[in-house]
């Protein structure tokens, strides 16, 4: 966020959201002594406080916007999470994730806020998660419908007829159902609602998001988009199935079943009419529903199917933590992991850490002069190196290598500039721009 809007939403929205919360502190407090500690429901307004404060805690890794206000004037949060001195935040591959829709399904919050939590506390102390936000970057509106979160309710406020949000987005919409099912009332039109236009807004001004997970509870299940959508982007499902496949075993770990998975069609109506994730997938973005909690598998699973009691809060929470930093990992990421000279051969490392395949380009220029190119088809949790046979006169000297990519999930750009020199017998190498990337076995986190 640039250092104006910090300015206004600090001015504006800062002191006035911390005071509403629980103490009229605008100190810094770790993030453990906020009304957030994942063994309670809290109101709207004290998540907005926790949000404020993950931001001050962690500066160099969270931004937060308000990007819209719901029917009752509560502010619509979202935050940016990165580590914001290595590369441009806005240029990373990017998953994007948001809960809370659904205002009487509290888990999804929790869970959203636990992951964020996880990540920014262990930023630089567990080696996944320093990778992961080197390389990727993480948006999250951890509660879509604030207004909803307070009444306990599913529908958001809207003071006409309350509004189902997940069947007010575009794709496949439909008004839907007699108005006494408000339940699934998709709204006088797409987005008539406050609260899915500022979702929309950010979502479509983050053109580096490539995957979404979209937090529910009242069953123990991931959605894919499936169906009516399957048959216009067939070439997706085989993604689908390993991704979903994957998190569903992580998810069913530490006395947790794994979540059943199944396609949610918009083709019949009902069910998938106008949901978050159809309308994400047709903006070209993987999506998932992630519906977090529900079924009545567990014996402690017995007052409420949407929530657990609350002295079983963290254990879910932790239940999706591997799963979401999975997902998170499956973006593509091209980096160069190494540049040498050997016997008078210039060899370059390139490889590509997620899930997702990517061919990428790579063009070597020297003096302006474009000297040498090769495109590397299909790299996905791999490496290539790449022997550029130049004369040995061209080997010193100051060098530019971009890498590009084009991947199912949208394009990556990286430039790099290095200088190349011999000292007797010693070539050596110095960057002056671009990092080269540790070449991390992201799956083995996951085995
Ligand atoms: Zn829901």
């Amino acid at each position: 966020m640039n250092r104006l809007n910090r300015l206004i939403i600090l001015l504006v929205f800062g002191p006035a959201m911390i005071c509403a919360g629980i103490a009229c502190n605008r100190q810094v407090v770790p993030a453990s002594q906020i009304n957030v500690r994942f063994g309670s429901y809290p109101s709207s307004e004290e998540i907005s406080t926790y949000i404020i404060q993950l931001e001050k805690l962690h500066p160099d890794y969270a931004d937060i916007y308000e990007i819209g206000a719901s029917w009752e004037k509560r502010p619509i949060l979202a935050m940016r999470i990165t580590d914001e001195k290595s590369g441009d935040p806005e240029k990373k591959p990017a998953m994007y994730m948001d809960a809370g829709h659904h205002g009487n399904e509290k888990i999804s919050v929790q869970s959203a806020l636990f992951f964020v939590t996880y990540i920014l506390d262990n930023s630089e102390r567990d080696p996944l998660v320093a990778h992961l936000l080197k390389t990727r970057t993480l948006y999250v509106i951890p509660l879509v419908n604030p207004d909803g979160n307070n009444a306990g309710e599913r529908t958001n406020k809207n003071p006409n007829i309350p509004v189902d949000l997940n069947r007010n987005y575009e794709y496949g919409w439909q008004a839907g159902f007699d108005k006494d099912r408000a339940m699934l009332y998709g709204g006088t039109d797409p987005f008539s609602e406050p609260e899915t236009r500022a979702v929309r807004k950010f979502v479509l001004e983050h053109k580096n998001i490539n995957i979404a997970l979209t937090l529910h509870s009242g069953i123990d299940r991931l959605h894919t988009p499936g169906f009516t959508i399957q048959e216009n982007f067939p070439q997706d499902q085989q993604e689908y199935d390993i991704i979903s496949g994957e998190a569903a075993i992580l998810a069913g770990r530490n006395g947790f079943y794994s979540p059943a998975l199944s396609p949610l069609g918009i083709a019949k109506g009902g069910g998938g009419a106008g949901t978050t994730m159809a309308w994400l997938h047709a903006n070209s973005i993987y999506a998932w529903t992630v519906e977090v909690y529900g079924d009545g598998k567990y014996p402690w699973e017995t007052v409420d199917k949407y929530n657990p009691p609350e002295k079983h809060i963290e254990d879910l929470c932790n239940r999706w933590l591997k799963p979401f930093l999975y997902y998170w990992s499956t973006l593509p990421n091209l980096g160069l992991y190494g540049v040498k000279v050997k016997n008078d051969t210039l060899y370059i490392t390139v490889g590509n850490d997620g899930k997702f395949p990517m061919d990428a380009l790579v063009q070597v220029w020297k003096k302006g002069q474009k000297v040498y190119y090769l495109s590397v088809d299909n790299l996905r949790e791999n490496s290539r190196e790449i022997m550029i046979p130049l004369p040995p006169e061209e080997l010193t000297g100051d060098f530019m290598i971009s890498l590009s990519g084009n991947t199912t999930t949208g394009p990556q750009n990286d430039i790099f500039k290095l200088s190349l020199s011999l000292s007797g017998t010693t070539w050596s190498i110095s960057t002056a721009e671009g990092t080269f990337e540790s070449k991390l076995p992201l799956m083995n986190f996951f085995k």
